[in-house]
């Protein structure tokens, strides 16, 4: 086997044995630090009967870690640098497959039917890379993929969002979105210090547990997360005014009735609604044709 990766040392023979040279638009920060990935890794549950599917491997810091817990472990990566290191690293590692790819591009139906047949469950587990977060996690939530949990680190304040509870600033039609899917749940808040190179902001690992049906119960979801997204379109104003703008000036008085009949008060703020309101909201609009 080979020697631990996420260390200072391995981590920079690395890089100089194969020249590597990081490239700041793939999110490229490499993980350095044994604490942390025993945090993640310990936060995904797994056994030699789970799947681990990997988002960015970069040098395998985190596949190694995988490789040894769960029973397979499928690593999809976009830089094309690095898919020989990490065949190099991993090679007569047979639980370990490595996938060329941006993971955004890809069929994940199709990877998982390929990799994840003959397993009890998978997890995602990445070290993601920040400038699309929220595009990936959206991916892998919105295709229903079979997964039992995502454990990633992120940046810190997404991190914090998408866990965040009705009534703070941080609540948003993201908090909204990641919890009609999954319980979240930080798992740790993790220091610049932990990478080559440092990123410039702070990060966290969060870990979402996929609910076994949606939180609330809608029967059209585009149009529940249409008024989402118009009840937070303008945060300093009031339901009523982002729902005005949604539902057509002349419905203002219809909106009023409708929403008092709900027993939500029109003057509160998007920011205060929790998602079975949204989902009351959305449930009634439908049944006038809005
Ligand atoms: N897992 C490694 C670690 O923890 O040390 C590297 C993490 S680094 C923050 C993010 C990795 O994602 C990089 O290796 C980068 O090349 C890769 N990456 C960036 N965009 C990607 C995409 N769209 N699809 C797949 N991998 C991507």
């Amino acid at each position: 086997k080979t020697a631990e990766v996420a260390t200072p040392k391995r981590t920079k023979e690395i890089i100089a044995k194969y020249g590597f040279s990081f490239k700041k638009s793939l999110g490229q920060n490499f993980l350095i630090d044994q604490n942390i990935l025993n945090n993640i890794v310990s936060a995904a549950g797994l056994d030699e009967t789970k799947g681990a599917l990997e988002i960015g491997p970069g040098i395998g810091a985190l596949t190694q870690r995988l490789a040894a817990v769960a029973g397979t472990v499928t690593a999809v990566e976009i830089d094309n640098r690095l898919i020989p290191i990490l065949h190099d690293i991993f090679e007569g590692e047979g639980n370990v497959g490595i996938v060329h790819g941006d993971v955004l591009k890809l069929d994940l139906k199709q990877l998982f039917e390929e990799r994840f047949s003959g397993v009890t469950g998978v997890s995602v587990v990445a070290n993601l890379p920040y400038y699309v977060t929220t595009p990936i996690l959206m991916k892998l939530l919105e295709e229903r993929l079979p997964l039992e949990n995502i454990v990633v680190m992120i940046q810190k304040e997404v991190a914090q969002r998408m866990a965040a509870k009705p009534g703070g600033k941080e609540y948003g039609s993201l908090s909204v979105a990641v919890q009609y899917y999954c319980e979240p749940k930080l798992v740790c808040t993790v220091p610049h210090t932990v990478f080559i190179p440092q990123p410039n902001v702070d990060s966290a690992v969060i870990k979402l547990a996929l609910r076994d049906k949606p939180a609330v119960d809608v029967p059209d979801e585009a149009h529940f997360f249409r008024v989402v997204q118009a009840s937070f379109a303008q945060r300093r104003k009031t339901l009523y005014n982002n729902l005005t703008a949604l539902v057509g000036k002349e419905q203002r008085e219809a909106l009023t009735t409708l929403l008092q009949g709900l027993e939500i008060d029109p003057a509160r703020r998007g920011e205060t609604l929790s998602l079975e309101e949204f989902a009351k909201i959305s449930r009634a609009f439908l049944e006038v044709g809005w």
